[in-house]
């Protein structure tokens, strides 16, 4: 199988025919400098020039060229921007090319580029599947408290200001090599990945999800890049927006272009005149990659605590990945996280296709520093792959019973004896839809440090581990954090405090906010093409209301019994009722399961 990747960026065009599985070239093109006098197309040893021409002009001279003689079966698009909407690499039809250009405002110099390159190759290749890939997709899972700007609510509404992330293929990418590399489940591993290219961006990745990001609702935010400024107190803008008189235009030059390393140094945003000219003396430059290294650290750290911990930290992209000295600034000292840098392994540091992953800390080290080579073409080949050969079950999809889970708590029996009193039995109120599972009659108070929600049902049989499951709003209820999880992972939760009729019991651990799933039997997993823990996307239909769930964990067992389990915040989102205080309850709406979304397949 081939697939074309289009990368259009806003001077400048990206195409490679690849194999998704190897990441294997077939060809590849590039045409630099739209719209000005010196543009060209580039194709091994062959330049052609095409003097000021725009993406549609470039295109139309780059595709055939690329594809004479290379069948392609699917074409996947590099989209910047996929704003609230996209949370998942999507189909490409005349609605979602709509939406794209809708989300223009969010990226008014990438998607527009995006969309260019998707009308002229659908034009060019109009019966394969064109799939669109989103920068900002893999970080569609950030918790609200990492996502939202404290900024008044009516403005944040009208304009959709968040934080989105950008980067996600490259992320999504590396931290899955990383797992390969250490032979490590990814659900069970907190990863920092550091995206240092000439866009840079630090993403924390714990159980393969991205949970928090330096990059916001633009490109603009976090690290020091190439030619961007990072992170700015905003009272400076306003005071050089007074004191230059730069309007918006201005200042977002300012930022966008003439920042960053090049604003540090004075001498250009490439890093490797920048160390060169540090070396010989230059202060300009020296200062420049102290602050770039800085910002980098000041990250990892700030990551590390939103995760409670880190087991790698992964360095891609040009700068990640071929700068031995930029690595040694920010990965030194990092002895207090566990982090031991070896500097000969890091001067030795050679990736490339073939060989993505090397290590850079002592052996024993207990987090693993790592340098991976991404490839965000093959990221994106293999989600075109995955989607458009997954897009003749979307026709065949059955309808999938929904559950809503209300909150409940799993004990073991040594907490069923402190809560209820020494040898007391569970008694089942009645039986819950996934064979053996029960309701049961008795109920507790969960008490956190803010409140207290009472007549909380258990659920039986007993467990190995207590777990309770709350919804968000009953979080804050608490006044307690919860981690989204799947059900039985409870290693680094916040504990809370039980309260029965014959005692309480503080549990150290065990809430957490059940991650959404599908319970299926293995031949449902047949039907649908997935296996257990695949991460899927389904539409929720009420109501001819289509509400799309990315990020839904697939289990299966035989002992399941096809069923998506929502929790009541969500369900309230799809306007779904049901649940009676203290079960799962089955209600009237359905899902379809869509398509595979996030996740690599091991290779
Ligand atoms: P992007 O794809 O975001 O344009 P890249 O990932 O290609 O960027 O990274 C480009 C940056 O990597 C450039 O700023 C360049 O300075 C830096 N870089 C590449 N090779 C080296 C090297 N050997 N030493 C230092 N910096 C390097």
């Amino acid at each position: 199988m081939h697939v074309l990747v289009v990368n259009c960026g806003s001077s400048s065009i990206k195409l490679d025919v690849l194999d998704p599985h190897t990441g294997e070239r077939a060809a590849t093109a590039r045409v630099e400098r739209l719209r000005s006098p010196g543009c060209a197309l580039v194709m091994g040893d062959a330049v052609v020039p095409i003097p000021d021409a725009d993406h549609a002009a470039a295109l139309a001279v780059a595709l055939p060229r690329l594809l004479e003689g290379r069948p392609v079966d699917a074409v996947g698009h590099r989209v910047v921007h996929g704003g609230a909407r996209f949370d998942a690499p999507t189909l490409i039809d005349d609605a979602v090319l709509e939406a794209i250009a809708a989300l223009s405002p969010l990226a008014p110099l990438h998607n527009p580029a995006n969309l260019a390159g998707i009308v002229a190759a659908r034009a060019l290749l109009p019966t394969i599947p064109h799939v669109a890939v989103f920068d900002t997709a893999f970080h569609a899972t950030m918790p609200r408290r990492a996502r939202s700007y404290a900024l008044p609510k009516a403005l944040v509404e009208k304009y959709g200001l968040r934080r989105y992330g950008f980067h996600g293929p490259s992320h999504a990418w590396v931290a899955q090599q990383a797992g390969h590399y250490l032979k490590e489940d990814l659900r069970g591993l907190r990863l920092i990945t550091c995206h240092l290219g000439n866009g840079a961006s630090v993403t924390a990745v714990e159980g393969g999800r991205s949970v928090e990001t330096s990059m916001g609702m633009t490109p603009l935010e976090g690290l020091v890049m190439g030619t961007r400024a990072g992170d700015i107190d905003p009272g400076v803008l306003l005071e050089i927006g007074r004191r230059e008189g730069l309007d918006v235009a201005g200042l977002d030059r300012l930022l966008n272009h003439q920042s960053g390393l090049l604003g540090l140094s004075g001498v250009g945003n490439d890093l490797r005149d920048i160390e060169a000219l540090a070396a010989a003396g230059d202060e300009d430059c020296r200062l420049a990659i102290q602050v770039f290294a800085h910002r980098v650290r000041k990250y990892i750290g700030a990551y590390a605590a939103v995760m409670g911990g880190v087991d790698a930290i992964v360095f891609t992209a040009g700068i990640g990945e071929h700068s031995a000295l930029m690595r040694h600034r920010i990965a030194q000292r990092l002895d207090f996280l566990g982090a031991r840098f070896d500097e000969d392994r890091n001067r030795d540091v050679r990736v490339s296709a073939a060989h993505p992953v090397a290590e850079f800390s002592e052996p024993g080290s207990r987090v693993r520093l790592l340098v991976v080579a991404t490839d965000e073409a093959r990221a994106i080949a293999h989600d075109a792959a995955l989607l458009s050969a997954g897009a003749q079950s979307v026709e065949a999809a059955s309808r999938i019973p929904i559950a809503i889970s209300a909150r409940h708590i799993h004990l073991t029996r040594a907490a069923v004896d402190a809560l209820f009193g020494p040898g007391h039995a569970l008694t089942p109120y009645k039986p819950l839809s996934q064979p053996g599972q029960f309701a049961c009659e008795e109920k507790l108070t969960v008490v956190g440090p803010k409140g207290r929600i009472a007549n909380v049902r258990v659920l039986g049989p007993e467990r190995p581990e207590c777990q309770v499951e709350v919804s968000r709003t009953d979080e804050f209820a608490l006044g307690v954090d919860a981690p989204v999880r799947d059900s039985g992972d409870v290693a680094n939760t916040p504990g809370v405090t039980l309260e029965g009729p014959a005692g309480s019991l503080t549990l150290s651990k065990g809430l957490i906010c059940a991650r959404r799933h599908i319970h299926m039997h293995p031949d449902d997993a047949a039907r649908f093409g997935v296996k257990d823990r695949d991460v899927v996307e389904v539409a929720v239909d009420t109501d001819g209301r289509d509400l799309t769930f990315g990020d839904v964990l697939i289990r299966v067992s035989a002992k399941y019994r096809l069923e998506m389990h929502l929790d009541t915040d969500e369900a309230n989102a799809a306007q779904l009722s049901g649940g009676d205080g203290g079960v799962l309850a089955s209600t009237g709406g359905s899902v379809r399961l869509r398509r595979r979304s996030v996740g690599f397949d091991a290779e």
